[in-house]
């Protein structure tokens, strides 16, 4: 349950920037779906039982890495992703292609989808081609009971966080902290400021030595600022 009683999703954290929401209603999204190839999730996590639905924020290696072959595998009844990037994974045999672009919204599994904003690129590795991939995003996820929770994808900070909160009232959030790709600890603190939420997840950290943030700076940098957000750190495999 969450702060207002509304139902929410078991998050599982497959470690990186993937992460695994089991609906109220048994069926799973899979946000950024990097599992097999992604040197942080624990194998035991690699197959599902279900794979309803998967939302990519960018077309990064380490964020769609094993799209293809999982949504093969489980035929997931909507893959949504940016235009371009849509294109490119219809373009390699996935089916059930949802495209959409920054400030749109779509119901995936009854749920309210909204893409929105994130400063970072998109190119798609093909080969040893970068292809064109269109603009990097965000989620912000909304259940039907009303439960709303964002995943800010690969980012740096950015005021219109503001807007992300009075618009749609995230109650957690997924915050990169890692440093030199995306948002720094400190940062992604003044993220949590902006966007008012109550909880947060720090992703994209620790998966390789380049990633140097950590999620103990990011409490810090959050104590610092004074502000009622709980930082939730999972190991990946762990869930909340
Ligand atoms: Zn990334």
């Amino acid at each position: 349950m969450s702060v207002n009683n509304h139902p929410r999703p078991t998050f599982t954290y497959l470690g990186h920037a993937t992460v695994r929401c089991d609906l109220p209603s048994g069926e799973v999204i899979l946000i950024d779906p990097w599992v097999k190839n992604n040197p942080a999730c624990p194998e035991e996590l690699h197959a599902f039982d279900r794979l309803d639905a998967v939302l990519v924020t960018h077309a990064h290696f380490d964020h769609i890495g094993d799209a293809v072959d999982l949504c093969k595998r489980y035929q997931p009844s909507v893959v949504v992703a940016n235009f371009e990037t849509c294109h490119w994974l219809g373009s390699k045999g996935v089916e059930n292609c949802s495209p959409m672009n920054t400030g749109g919204s779509q119901e995936v599994l009854g749920c309210r989808v909204t893409m929105v904003r994130a400063d970072h690129s998109c190119g798609i590795s093909d080969g040893d081609q970068i292809l064109y991939g269109g603009a990097a995003g965000g989620y912000v996820v909304r259940l039907a009971e009303g439960y709303t929770f964002y995943h800010a994808g690969d980012t740096a900070l950015f005021t219109d966080m503001q807007l992300i909160a009075e618009i749609h009232r995230p109650e957690l959030a997924f915050v990169p902290i890692g440093d030199l790709f995306t948002m720094d600890p400190q940062q992604a603190a003044r993220a949590c400021r902006l966007l008012g939420v109550r909880e947060a997840i720090p992703i994209h950290w620790g998966t390789f030595p380049a990633l140097t943030g950590t999620p103990a700076q990011f409490e810090s940098g959050c104590e610092d600022l004074g502000i009622n957000c709980t930082v939730i750190t999972l190991q990946p495999g762990e869930s909340h």
